[in-house]
């Protein structure tokens, strides 16, 4: 078990810390399958939103938050039953636009690990305004559940009634439905078509500017970030910040960055190049390389 989760653990029933402890691995980065959290179940007799919400101090674990110290965790269920663990993070030097709020992370890594509904979201804190904002891009919004301690389980709706979303713009489709802007790019480097992969499956139907982020460290391991636009544009989650998040979640230093790669669309309205430098100046010397893909 890795032990930047020993804290966590005490907070949790015994049967449920002993159970989970082995399954935190030092690659764990906030991934159960819906058969680990059946074990989870059996072993500690939570189910559900019990279970969930025990297990929000491990999500917690995950924040980088620096700045505020103030450490929240949330957890994203996916329509196939396993859940994604998000956290807060904030980069030290920058502006704080470049935060990334734990919702957003757990949305995110549910994304980026091809989940394309979800059904709840759990979270330790009230979702702030920009979070219910950014949920409301998701292409379940009208179902999504929200859990928090001590509270009744209530849908999105109720913690953001009235709300502008993807409709009030004419886009039929939501964050999390699939997507393929079939860009190309003239490279044979594995790790700029990933990222052009990437960029393919982002989400930016306001500025039709597809993006991605590939990072990758020295000994081989890649860290993604996709463009998730959003109706009311600043709760946008940019790429470079996603995938920076990836890494924080599994608890990499960002001196490993080996390399930073951008790939963003020929043809958009807006460009990462200058926020992804910056965002990357901030907690690596490693020049970001970038390259536009052909749409
Ligand atoms: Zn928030």
């Amino acid at each position: 078990m890795n032990t930047r989760f020993n804290d966590a653990l005490t907070q949790l029933p015994k049967a449920l810390a002993d159970t989970v402890s082995p399954m935190l691995t030092d690659h764990f980065a906030g991934h159960l399958s819906a058969e680990q959290l059946k074990e989870l179940s059996d072993q500690s007799g939570l189910s559900g939103a019990e279970l969930y919400l025990a297990l929000l101090p491990i999500a917690a674990t995950l924040s980088y938050a620096p700045i505020s110290n103030f450490f929240v965790g949330a957890i994203a269920h996916g329509e196939s039953g396993d859940i994604y663990m998000g956290a807060n993070m904030e980069l030290v030097g920058e502006a704080l636009f470049h935060s990334v709020h734990a919702e957003q992370s757990a949305i995110s890594h549910a994304w980026l690990a091809g989940e394309q509904k979800l059904v709840g979201i759990t979270v330790n804190y009230s979702p702030c305004g920009h979070c219910r904002q950014f949920m409301t891009e998701l292409n379940n919004n009208d179902n999504l559940i929200i859990r928090l301690p001590e509270q009744p389980a209530q849908p999105l709706t109720h913690y953001l009634p009235y709300a502008f979303g993807p409709k009030d713009l004419g886009m039929e489709d939501g964050l999390l439905d699939g997507n393929d802007h079939e860009m190309t790019l003239d490279s044979d480097d594995p790790l700029v078509q990933r990222a052009l992969r990437e960029a393919n499956a982002s989400y930016a139907p306001y500025s039709k500017t597809p993006a991605a982020i590939v990072l990758a460290t020295e000994s081989g391991q890649v860290f993604v970030g996709r463009y998730a636009e959003n109706a009311a544009f600043n709760p946008s989650l940019p790429p470079m910040q996603m995938a920076i998040n990836a890494m924080a979640r599994q608890g990499i230093g960002f001196d490993r960055i080996h390399r930073a790669i951008l790939v963003e669309g020929d043809k958009g309205q807006i460009s990462f190049l200058h926020s992804a430098s910056d965002a990357l100046g901030t907690i690596s010397q490693v020049q970001l390389e970038t390259y536009k893909a052909q749409s």
